[in-house]
């Protein structure tokens, strides 16, 4: 390696290493070079098919590389720091977005975004999204923000001191791939929040007659007044389990895949 240093190779590991060293590399100046966008995927009503929300998701158009998925590149924003600057970026720019729906007479639905752990903990977290409404003028029961369970099992006083704070400007707070973390379930009824995100690998249980852990799930989010959204809805057969579950909401491919931002907003238009 050069300068009488030396690394070790191992086939098993080795191609990854290579590929998480040169997405960190190119990944310093994409935020300049304006290489990230955001693609927005519907959540629909499950009873009345109609769209109640979207989620932003984050895409990185590689110059040479092409796309490359956030489960890649996420986890190098986070240990670079660069989750910072990227996290802000992506809430102004879902703000501005959905002040353009509303500009073109898009009621009622909410923009949610997906929010890292390293920006949840960063200490003006709060300030930092508040300021960001401020600047772009949207009204905060417009947003939503997705955390995991492991962001809000951990720290649990300052977890709930931000949350607190984040409700009582109405803004919506969503627990992101939930039963896939630990969450303590006597954490959880303390915490000030909106919504369940069921993770999608219980509702492609369906699929194999393992629904208990799904239906489990509906039937808590619902005895603590939790909205509750199924995530990675793919078939019919899903659905109707899941309307059989009473479950409220669904996202996934049956309904809509992610979209660029251009042809969302036909489809917000002709529901
Ligand atoms: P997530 O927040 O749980 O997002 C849902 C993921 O499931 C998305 O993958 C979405 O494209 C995918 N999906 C939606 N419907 C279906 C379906 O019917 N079947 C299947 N198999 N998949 C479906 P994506 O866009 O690749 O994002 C992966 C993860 O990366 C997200 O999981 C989230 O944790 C993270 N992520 C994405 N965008 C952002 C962002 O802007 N900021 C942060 N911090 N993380 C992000
Ligand atoms: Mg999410
Ligand atoms: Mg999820
Ligand atoms: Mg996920």
């Amino acid at each position: 390696n050069g300068r009488k240093q030396y690394i070790i190779y191992a086939d098993e590991f080795g191609e990854n290493v290579y590929e998480k060293f040169e997405i960190t590399n190119d990944f310093y100046d994409a935020l300049d070079k304006e290489q990230f966008k955001l693609n927005y995927q519907p959540q629909v009503d499950l009873h009345s098919g109609k769209i109640v929300g979207v989620e932003a998701l984050i895409r990185w158009q590689h110059p040479t590389k092409g796309v490359i998925s956030p489960a890649k590149f996420i986890p190098v924003a986070e240990e670079t720091g660069l989750i910072i600057p990227l996290g802000s970026w992506i809430l102004r720019k879902a703000c501005l977005d959905r002040k353009q729906w509303l500009e073109a007479g898009i009621q009622d639905i909410r923009v949610a975004v997906n929010i890292s752990m390293k920006q949840f903990q960063q200490e003006n977290f709060v300030e930092t999204v508040l300021s960001i409404l401020e600047e772009t003028g949207l009204d905060p029961t417009y947003l939503e923000l997705e955390i995991t369970e492991s962001i809000a099992m951990n720290k649990h006083q300052d977890v709930i001191k931000k949350l607190t704070l984040l409700r009582e400007k109405q803004i919506y707070v969503s627990i992101d791939d939930f039963g896939t973390g630990y969450s303590s379930l006597s954490y959880l009824k303390e915490l000030p929040i909106n919504q369940l995100k069921v993770d999608q690998s219980f509702v492609q249980g369906i699929d194999h007659g393992n629904y208990q852990i799904l239906q489990s799930i509906i039937t808590l989010a619902q005895a603590m007044q939790l909205s509750v959204v199924a995530e990675g809805v793919e078939t019919e057969k899903q659905a109707q389990r899941l309307k059989e579950f009473k479950c409220s909401i669904a996202q996934g491919y049956l309904y809509y895949k992610p979209m660029p931002v251009e042809d969302l907003l036909p489809v917000l238009k002709s529901i």
